[in-house]
């Protein structure tokens, strides 16, 4: 397939694996635009705001996307996510739990349901899901709980599109580096943060990017469902093996 002249909405652009994956699009050829909180970050052909788990900021970023890109587009890339926190669940305060389902779980539903009308055919929508929604490790209840709960949504979609002529994958990965999931998991404490990377070579930003690029660039009865992508030394969320230098 080639992806030049195709036009892509990818959430989260304005960090790690969103913003890598805009880079990628664009030297393809793809006509890029980009939604994030922080919207002046994006780096894409369009940038608007975007606060996912906000209704009326999610339309009018559809609206003005949709409208800077011709009135309909190709691919949608539902990557804005977060984790916040890394305790026994009995510590867990509400406002994170909400924050981390309604960014993961809601915000891919309702990017997903404003954005179809206007995907075309031969269209393709992704996810960015996570090895933490396929199996659990301790002290991440509510980010495992979302990033199960976004698997379950994109099998269902699976379902609802089968005869239509759009393609979706999820790409679930472990540890990824040169991104900011760690500092913001641990609300900016930057020495937790990279120690969460100590002593293991993980996959980076652009490794995540360049799986979604494969499953885009597939032949168009290709479907990749799911690519699920580990550093070597990872099996888990809890099993990681790091050098003795560490
Ligand atoms: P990141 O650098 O922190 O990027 C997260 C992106 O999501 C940012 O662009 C952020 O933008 C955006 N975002 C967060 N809340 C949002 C909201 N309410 N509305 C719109 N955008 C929002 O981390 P990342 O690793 O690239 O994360 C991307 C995805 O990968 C997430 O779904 C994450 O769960 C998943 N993931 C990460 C890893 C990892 O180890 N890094 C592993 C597996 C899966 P603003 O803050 O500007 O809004």
């Amino acid at each position: 397939m080639e992806l030049a002249g195709k036009t892509a909405i990818v959430t989260g652009a304005s960090s790690g694996i969103g913003a890598a994956t805009v880079r990628k699009l664009r030297e393809a050829g793809v006509r890029v635009a980009g939604g994030a909180r922080r919207v002046e970050r994006i780096d894409a052909d369009e940038a608007f705001a975007l606060d996912v788990t906000d209704e009326a900021s999610a339309r009018a970023f559809v609206e003005a996307a949709v409208g800077a890109l011709g009135g309909s587009f190709d691919i949608l890339y539902n990557n804005a996510g977060l984790a916040l926190g890394r305790v026994p669940f009995w510590e867990s305060t509400p406002e994170d739990e909400a924050t981390v389902i309604h960014t993961n779980v809601d915000g891919a539903l309702r990017m997903t349901r404003l954005c179809l009308p206007f995907i075309r055919d031969g269209g393709h929508i992704l996810f960015t899901g996570s090895v933490a929604g396929r199996q659990a490790y301790p002290n991440g209840a509510s980010y495992i709980a979302a990033k199960f709960g976004l698997r379950g949504f994109v099998y269902a979609l699976r379902e609802d599109l089968l005869g239509r002529p759009i393609r979706i994958t999820t790409v679930d990965a472990g540890l990824v580096t040169e991104t900011e999931f760690s500092l913001t998991r641990f609300k900016g404490d930057a020495d937790t943060a990279a120690a969460v990377y100590e002593g293991v070579d993980t996959p980076t930003a652009d490794d995540v990017a360049d799986c979604v690029l494969f499953a885009l660039t597939r032949p168009p009865h290709v479907n990749v469902d799911e690519i699920v992508m580990k550093a070597l030394a990872q099996s888990s969320g809890s099993r990681i093996v790091r050098r003795a230098d560490a």
